[in-house]
């Protein structure tokens, strides 16, 4: 579908470039490190972290190689990122994230000179995409699940409520995993035994039950009340249904499990990269049935590491569910990462009102954006402010409308065990109803129905 897309901006070629190989060739090389430093210099609002830079050299490079191209650059390796999921994918170097004295732009342009390099891009800034909350507005309406324009979820629930054979990865802040309308669909790593200081499955994470912080870098996913958008998140894909309390999500039963890489300063390129790969090794080491991965949240510029872990998450057949982000923008002419991504596991989300109206602040975009969803005065799940205790609360953004879709593609998977990715993508984009409020918004020109699922 992006793959139509005519060439506008420099932007448009980056993406382009990017999304026309596999297997790089040097000519490709040079065009990268074009596109990430021409993204950068036209994303000139979108954020970075100003000194320091992500490098990726070519296959087969030595050790003593890097080094000395490292020292040449005046940089020091901060972190050599070489995910479990990378190794699996065949990719004997990983990515160094670089620590310099300069701006992460310059940088990146004096690292064009070095042939060793396959590209350097800047370690973007990402947020997520809720804009307010409203804690005192206490109506209770899930108008998502049931209204007008809502989803369809409880017509659909007559048939099914989901499977605990399900499993989603929540990539976000930390999720309440004890919360009392989460709790059961809290789902572990089969391969750890929690607690006891060995990592067991030999992953590289010790003791990731829950998943894994990448923030902290510790086990401990949900560390209180700051980790409420995850947690919201959650809660509206597959909050317990039928309890007789708080609310009730996409699916009751699913099965959920966290890579937190947002923290209070939002999150960055690294991470989210760490945090991809997590689900797609967690699903070939153990066997465990990921068909999705929410992702409410944004920024920055195109990001090659970001996208080669994402399109592993594709061949590995888990759904990348973005956020198209809530500044109000055209897709088509301004950034909208990770959401327009051209990867074919990609289906990503504006935000629509109770009355069907496109949601004021939403991105969105005639070929990048995918599928309208349910994002304004989204009742769901939270942590008390203390962390201590279960709430819920009314929150707006594109972030909302995102778990709507990732819940619907676990009620399809739930339904049509085995599925693939994307036969699950085409039944939930198929299944839209025409709205007109998004028509020439998106590519369904339509909103979420799950309703015969
Ligand atoms: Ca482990």
């Amino acid at each position: 579908m992006r793959f139509s897309k005519i060439a506008v901006s420099v932007l448009s070629i980056a993406f382009l470039s990017s999304c026309s190989k596999v297997e790089l060739n040097p000519k490709d090389l040079l065009l990268d490190i074009d596109a990430a430093a021409n993204a950068a210099n036209q994303a000139s609002n979108a954020e970075y972290v100003p000194n320091e830079m992500l490098v990726k050299f070519k296959m087969g490079t030595t050790q003593s190689a890097r080094a000395k191209v490292v020292g040449l650059l005046n940089a020091s390796i901060k972190e050599h990122i070489h995910t479990a999921a990378m190794k699996r994918f065949g990719d004997d170097q990983g990515v160094l994230l670089l620590k310099i004295n300069e701006n992460a732009l310059d940088g990146i342009s004096k690292a064009k000179a070095f042939g060793e390099i396959e590209y350097a891009e800047p370690n973007w800034v990402y947020h997520h995409d809720a804009i307010s909350n409203d804690t005192y507005f206490n109506n209770g309406s899930l108008w998502g699940m049931t209204g007008a324009y809502g989803s369809g979820a409880s017509t659909a629930w007559i048939n099914s409520t989901g499977s605990s054979s399900v499993y989603i990865g929540i990539i976000d802040e930390g999720y309440m995993y004890t919360h009392e309308d989460l709790a059961a669909n809290a789902g572990v790593n089969p391969g750890e035994y929690a607690g006891n200081g060995i990592d067991d499955d030999g992953n590289g994470l010790v003791d990731d039950f829950f998943g894994w912080d990448f923030v902290g870098n510790n086990n401990t996913v949900f560390d209180g009340g700051g980790d409420d958008h995850g947690t919201h998140v959650a809660g509206t894909i597959g909050g317990v249904g039928g309890n007789g309390k708080g609310v009730a999500g996409i699916v009751w039963n699913v099965k959920f499990m966290n890579a937190k890489f947002l923290g209070s300063k939002g999150g960055t390129t690294g991470n989210a990269v760490k945090a991809v790969d997590y689900f797609t090794d967690l699903k070939k080491r153990h066997g465990l049935n990921f068909v999705a991965t929410n992702n409410s949240w944004g920024g920055g510029g195109f990001s090659q590491t970001l996208e080669s872990a994402i399109e592993r998450a594709n061949e590995a057949n888990i759904l990348f569910i973005a956020a198209a982000g809530n500044s109000s923008l055209n897709c088509e002419t301004s950034n909208c990462y990770p959401a327009e991504y051209p990867n074919a596991n990609i289906i990503s989300v504006a935000s629509i009102t109770s009355t069907g109206a496109m949601s004021s602040f939403s991105n969105f975009g005639i070929t990048t954006i995918d599928i309208g969803a349910p994002g304004s005065s989204i009742w769901s799940t939270v942590p008390s402010k203390s962390g201590a205790s279960s709430s819920y609360a009314n929150y707006n953004g594109t972030s909302m409308a995102t778990p709507h879709v990732t819940g619907a593609a676990a009620l399809y998977a739930s339904k049509n065990p085995g599925v693939s990715a994307l036969a699950i993508k085409n039944a939930i984009l198929n299944s839209a109803i025409t709205t007109p409020s998004l028509k020439g918004k998106c590519i369904t020109n339509g909103r979420l129905n799950v309703s015969g699922f």
